[in-house]
């Protein structure tokens, strides 16, 4: 019997540390610097003088990196625990850095391990593993995210240099960013995923033109964003700059992707988590018509649903990161895109009850639960919309059927009963010279 729902015990302890550490000891920088970028920014000394010895103390615990493997000075502890982990680093985006487990650097040095040379792995894999240098992924355009067959974006051969030229929108970190990966049409004959291909791109490079940092609904207009608008005008890279092959791009964006997408609805375990908790202690705290907030039947559900949409929710998520675990790329496949599709449903749902249940203080500027609020949007959209991992979990799950034979269904009851009547036919006629 190998179903298993229980933590190991040494597991737990170095769990039970994490969650103290990073609730009196990560959870507080959240709330002095809060510009999106700051946690990221591997520049700032004043952040980093803290972020820096908080690293050391995770890495003397064997806790760094953990979604890598030895060979890369990760712990190799699989998706299962590192779920776990993430369930309790969710809680602020600060934790991560600190954990070495920060995005979009966790996406782009799997794919730089998994197809980078020697070289590239030298000038780029190592710095983003130490955290001394900050990346980006720049793929989505202006025009263009969800459908790739809309992308513009081109590259052409020069001599023995890749030319780059094209826009790319919504490209995080970009602005702190020492190099982005960039998705570019090498070969407009063929369809674009087998024609496109990935460069690693300095920011430093004559030709990258920044046109705006946008920012997500409720940051400042008038300040910089953490998602670059970029134009790269005839960008020049030497050849040895192109990631695998050309037109992998998008075998290796699968790889990345897959990644990213389950550790972000990991993490979402714990944000939810967070609105769940700020929920409870409201509703036994605030008295209305002579009792409190928990008495009231329709309070009681949105405590009730909340719990049950996390609990299945976690167990998914685990679930997902099992297959992950065990190999089973296709599995996978499926059960990282429902998770994709579930985090922004409960995360939608959870966080507007906590919301709603706190009434005007809810709505305000001294409870984080507005700034929670306006994430839900963008976690049904980035790394592709719902809609999009709604097709992929159907078209998995149809591939293990196939049409009925003939006109009518497979569990037709006529059929069937003409079917069964026949298998205990012997019986029935016993039944019926019996009567
Ligand atoms: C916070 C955040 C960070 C991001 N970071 C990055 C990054 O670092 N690098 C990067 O390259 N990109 C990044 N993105 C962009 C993201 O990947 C795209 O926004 C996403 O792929 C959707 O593309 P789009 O915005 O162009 O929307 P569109 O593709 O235009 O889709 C808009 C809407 O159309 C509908 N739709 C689209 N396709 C279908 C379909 N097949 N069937 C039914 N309906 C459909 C959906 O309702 C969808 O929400 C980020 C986005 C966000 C929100």
């Amino acid at each position: 019997m190998a179903w298993d729902f229980e933590t190991e015990p040494e597991f737990q302890q170095k769990l039970d540390w994490m969650d103290a550490f990073v609730r009196e000891e990560i959870e507080p920088m959240g709330l002095l610097w809060s510009d999106s970028l700051d946690p990221f920014d591997v520049k700032n000394e004043t952040t980093r003088k803290i972020v820096r010895p908080l690293q050391e103390e995770v890495k003397k615990r064997g806790l760094w990196a953990c979604h890598l493997g030895p060979e890369l000075g990760g712990e190799g502890f699989g998706q299962v625990k590192l779920a776990l982990m993430n369930e309790i680093l969710g809680r602020t985006n600060w934790a991560s850095v600190v954990f070495g487990t920060q995005a979009p650097d966790t996406g782009n040095a799997e794919i730089i391990a998994h197809y980078g040379t020697e070289e590239q792995k030298q000038k780029y894999l190592q710095p983003l593993l130490n955290n001394e240098m900050v990346s980006c992924y720049s793929m989505t355009e202006p025009q263009a995210g969800a459908d790739p067959k809309e992308f513009r974006c081109m590259a052409w051969k020069d001599g023995d240099e890749w030319v780059i030229s094209g826009e790319k929108f919504f490209s995080s970190n970009a602005r702190i960013a020492e190099f982005l990966i960039v998705m570019a049409i090498t070969d407009p004959d063929v369809p674009v995923y087998q024609g496109a291909s990935m460069f690693l791109v300095p920011t430093s490079t004559p030709g990258i033109e920044f046109l705006r940092h946008t920012g997500l609904s409720g940051e400042p207009l008038d300040e910089p964003g953490a998602h670059g608008y970029i134009r790269y005008n005839n960008v020049r890279v030497p050849e040895e700059n192109l990631l695998g092959g050309p037109g992998q791009a998008f075998a290796i964006a699968q790889t990345r992707l897959g990644g990213g997408r389950i550790h972000h609805a990991m993490r979402t375990v714990a944000y939810i988590r967070k609105a769940l908790d700020m929920m409870c202690e409201r509703v036994l705290s605030r008295r209305t018509q002579g009792e409190i907030l928990a008495k009231k039947q329709s309070v009681q559900n949105y405590v009730a649903d909340s719990f049950i949409q996390i609990e299945q929710f976690r167990l998914l998520v685990l679930y997902a990161a099992w297959h992950c675990d065990r190999g089973d790329r296709d599995k996978a496949r499926t059960y990282i895109a429902a998770v994709k599709v579930q985090a922004a449903e409960v995360l939608h749902d959870v966080v507007r009850r906590a919301l709603h249940v706190h009434g005007a203080l809810g709505c305000s500027n001294e409870m984080p639960l507005g700034s929670m609020w306006n994430m839900v949007p963008w976690m049904g959209i980035m790394d592709g919309p719902s809609e999009v991992h709604r097709v992929t979990v159907a078209k998995q799950v149809l591939k293990e059927y196939s049409p009925s034979d003939g006109l009518w269904p497979s569990e037709f009851l006529p059929t069937k009963i003409a079917a069964a009547k026949k298998k205990f036919a012997d019986y029935l006629e016993h039944q019926v010279g019996n009567l």
